[in-house]
């Protein structure tokens, strides 16, 4: 009998695991529910979007569906290292042993959406946008819905329902009302505002080299993440500790410019009045991390992506990590033969241990402070050699092992303990000062 599968949530995870459960042939009927429109249809909205990088991790996922990898490789520019620009004007660079991919995550969900409306008709595949799910009742496997648009309420049934609805999932919390769920939900430290910039000129007198990931830092921690993207542009992130942050207090065009000016000379550079005014109007992100102790409830929900495991930003492995996620069920499925409950359950025990870590590592792996980051700087460095000449005496540096392997999150946390507590503390006590 054909199984009614609905997702909630068109995000990276929840199409990508719409591409993977519709290759399975016909046994599965895909519905998707997502709040926002059609991101085909609407003007790109820049307050919502970001730079995202896809290492192997991730890359390996898009590799197993006929077309994804072309298709993203297409529309992403690689990354062959980090430049750090620091006040005095000098660059460091760190190269990158294996290049990432890099692209807006906007335009990645639209790249995941196309191939799959490419490759199925209405008789597999529905998706519904400006749908918003207002409450799942799990016992009789119903969900109910809100048509934006219309503000009609609707309830679907479903055999398997997805909770692929990012860190702040409904689906999520459905299941506190279940016996032995617990689900840990943290604030990150650093708020995060996009800014999309012009690519310099020749004229500018800035130098920002294309196929780098160009980061500048304060001593406070805040600092700048600035992409080239594919069409001509640059895109990126400002992060900043939530409290006493200097970005909030900015109040107009000038202020914003400014601050940038002052802080980051070369981003204020590039920085036309228009983009100041968009900065200063566009909403100021918090981050969640979760930390939960099941991703299945019985033999019909699942949570994956950030539903299941949100992670910091600073790690660059929340889309990666969520794109494991598919990989691992469609790879369950196919050991219990599409045997959901089994599948379901699996999948917690196998995933776990993994999701933990990475929200571990994403907490901790990277200092928030200035001065231990020169420390992080160092011991990257020392690493790097130490393994190039004792590659068996010598794990690869954390950086390499969570960017450029797809060795276990778990496996990467535990070769690193001492360095990830000595970071905990650190940041602890950065938070505790502000
Ligand atoms: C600044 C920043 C930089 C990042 N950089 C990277 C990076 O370099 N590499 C990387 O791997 N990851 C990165 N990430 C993380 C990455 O963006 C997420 O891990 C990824 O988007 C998760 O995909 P998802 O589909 O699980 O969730 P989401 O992308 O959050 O998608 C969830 C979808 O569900 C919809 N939804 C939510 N609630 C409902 C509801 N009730 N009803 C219907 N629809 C709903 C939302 O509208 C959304 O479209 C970054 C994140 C941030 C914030």
């Amino acid at each position: 009998m054909v199984k009614k599968i609905a997702i909630i949530g068109a995000g990276p995870s929840g199409l990508l695991l719409a591409h993977y459960l519709l290759r399975r042939g016909d046994k599965y009927q895909v519905d998707i529910y997502e709040r926002r429109s059609d991101p085909r249809t609407v003007s790109f909205s820049k307050s919502r979007t970001y730079p995202i990088s896809l290492n192997e991790r991730g890359m390996s996922a898009l590799r197993k569906i006929e077309g994804l990898e072309e298709a993203i490789k297409a529309i992403s520019v690689e990354m062959t290292g980090t430049m750090f620009h620091q006040k005095n004007g000098k660059t460091r660079l760190t190269p990158r042993k294996k290049p990432l991919t890099t692209l807006d995550r906007t335009k990645l969900a639209i790249a995941l959406l196309e191939s799959l409306t490419q490759k199925y008709n209405n008789s597999r595949l529905n998706i519904h946008f400006n749908c918003q799910c207002t409450s799942v009742d799990l016992a009789p496997k119903k969900v109910k819905l809100q048509n934006l648009e219309t503000e009609e309420d609707f309830t679907i049934d479903y055999d398997l329902l997805i909770g692929a609805d990012g860190s702040r999932s409904l689906v999520r919390e459905s299941f506190l009302t279940t016996e032995d769920f617990e689900c840990e939900q943290n604030y990150v430290p650093n708020d995060y505002k996009s800014i999309f910039l012009p690519r310099p000129d020749e004229n500018s007198g800035i130098h920002l080299e294309q196929g780098k990931i160009h980061s500048w830092m304060l001593k406070d921690g805040t600092f700048v993440v600035l992409l080239h993207q594919r069409d001509e542009s640059m895109g990126g992130v400002i992060l900043f500790l939530h409290n006493k942050n200097q970005i909030a207090n900015l109040s107009t065009t000038e202020e914003v410019l400014q601050f940038f000016q002052k802080n980051f000379p070369e981003v204020a550079g590039l920085m036309p009045k228009e983009e100041a005014e968009a900065f200063l109007n566009r909403p100021v992100s918090r981050i969640l991390t979760v930390r939960c102790s099941r991703y299945h409830q019985g033999d019909s929900v699942l949570l994956i992506g950030d539903a299941a495991h949100a992670v910091s930003s600073s790690i660059g492995q929340g889309c990666n990590a969520a794109f494991e996620d598919v990989v691992l069920f469609d790879n369950l499925l196919n050991e219990y033969s599409d045997n959901l409950a089994v599948a379901l359950e699996q999948f917690t025990i196998r995933r776990k241990c993994d999701a933990h870590a990475l929200v571990e590592l994403g907490d901790n792996a990277f200092p928030s402070s200035a001065g231990l980051f020169i420390e992080f700087v160092l011991r990257e460095s020392i690493a790097k050699i130490m393994h190039k000449i004792f590659s068996k005496r010598f794990a690869p540096s954390i950086s390499e092992l969570i960017f450029d392997t797809t060795v276990p999150y778990s496996e990467i946390l535990d070769s690193y303990k001492g360095w990830i507590s000595k970071v905990k503390k650190s940041n602890e006590s950065l938070i505790s000062e502000n």
